[in-house]
């Protein structure tokens, strides 16, 4: 077992994670980095941010990732990736964090651990996840070219999606439980006017058929109650994201969907346990939001060393 303690662990290497890090290894914190996978997040995922200050042509999110990530190693974070963070204790003053090698102590943690897409659970799925399933239209995209694909969901995320596949498939059915698109007026006027982009409304997917790979998609219109079976090559998933919070002990305090609780100082109910960006309990899910929240969390944890006595008083900067 090997033990290592610093003063802030953060957990999870997306913009979030990463805009913490910055911010405390500038004010000189002795911080490390743990992340899943690869650092990134889902903003990775993203063929193109259009909302992120200073990127007048927009920027896609590998490329923004990039910069972050740049910017955090000018000011010498410890990344740690492929760190899965197994549980956390919150018995004593040093928070202890299981990892697959041993154990990491910590004076204060930042849970900056985000979401992952939800899943429907409905048959095929499993089964057809890599063969013609996907999570991830901007990794998976090119592979459909010339073919039909269908994207599930209707809120920013499918539309985003389905506009990149529209740019490789020859056509792409966008299937939605309601008739009217969740996503903001600027996504459904792009959507609407892109011609390759089919929609089928107040419908949901039940099945997913196929052989080696899918082949077809059993949907059931809601208004009539009929189904029918609509010939694709590949789908696309957008139906939302659960929480990355099942690590956490039953004393953080979560809401019903299991997002972190946190006053406006981005405070959990343990202190020393921050949390930021798109694990927390916040109504937005943007980049820029995740992260504006790891600065600010960055800032509280900065201000909770001091109070235990842990770093000499803030002493302003910028
Ligand atoms: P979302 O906004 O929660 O939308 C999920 C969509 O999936 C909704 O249309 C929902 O239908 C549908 N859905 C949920 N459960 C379903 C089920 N069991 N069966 C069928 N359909 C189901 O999720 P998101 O699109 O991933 O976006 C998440 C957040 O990120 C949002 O805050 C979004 O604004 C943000 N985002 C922003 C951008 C951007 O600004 N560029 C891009 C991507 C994401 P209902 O509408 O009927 O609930």
């Amino acid at each position: 077992m090997t033990e290592d303690i610093r003063d802030v662990a953060i957990i999870g290497g997306g913009p979030c994670g990463l805009t913490a890090g910055l911010y405390l290894c500038r004010a000189r914190i002795d911080a490390v980095l743990l992340e899943e996978q690869l650092t990134g997040g889902q903003a990775i995922y993203s063929p193109l941010i259009e909302n992120y200050p200073g990127f007048p042509d927009g920027i896609s999110g590998v490329e923004l990732v990039e910069l972050m990530k740049k910017q955090t190693e000018r000011f010498g974070l410890e990344v740690k990736a492929f760190s899965p963070v197994n549980g956390l204790m919150l018995d004593g003053d040093l928070k202890v964090l299981a990892l697959d090698g041993g154990e990491l102590k910590a004076r204060a943690v930042i849970v900056a651990s985000g979401r992952s897409p939800r899943k429907l659970g409905i048959p095929g799925e499993e089964k057809y996840t890599g063969r013609g399933i996907s999570y991830c239209a901007t990794c998976d995209a090119p592979l459909f070219k010339e073919r039909v694909v269908m994207v599930i969901g209707g809120g920013d995320a499918a539309v985003e999606e389905a506009l990149h596949l529209a740019r490789f498939a020859s056509k792409v059915i966008l299937v939605h439980r309601r008739d009217e698109l969740r996503a903001s007026a600027h996504h459904q006027e792009r959507a609407m006017s892109e011609p390759k982009l089919e929609f089928i409304w107040n419908s949901e997917v039940l099945e997913i058929k196929g052989d080696q790979t899918v082949s077809s998609a059993v949907v059931r219109d809601n208004v009539t109650g009929e189904s029918s079976e609509v010939p694709v090559s590949g789908i696309f998933f957008y139906v939302g994201n659960e929480p990355n919070t099942g690590f956490l002990p039953d004393v953080v305090e979560l809401n019903g969907a299991g997002y972190v609780v946190t006053n406006d100082r981005l405070e959990s109910n343990i202190a020393g346990v921050f949390a930021a960006g798109d694990a927390r309990a916040n109504y937005f899910k943007q980049v820029i939001l995740a992260a504006a929240e790891g600065a600010l969390a960055a800032l509280s944890a900065q201000r909770y060393l001091e109070t235990i006595g842990a770093r000499k008083a803030y002493e302003g900067g910028h």
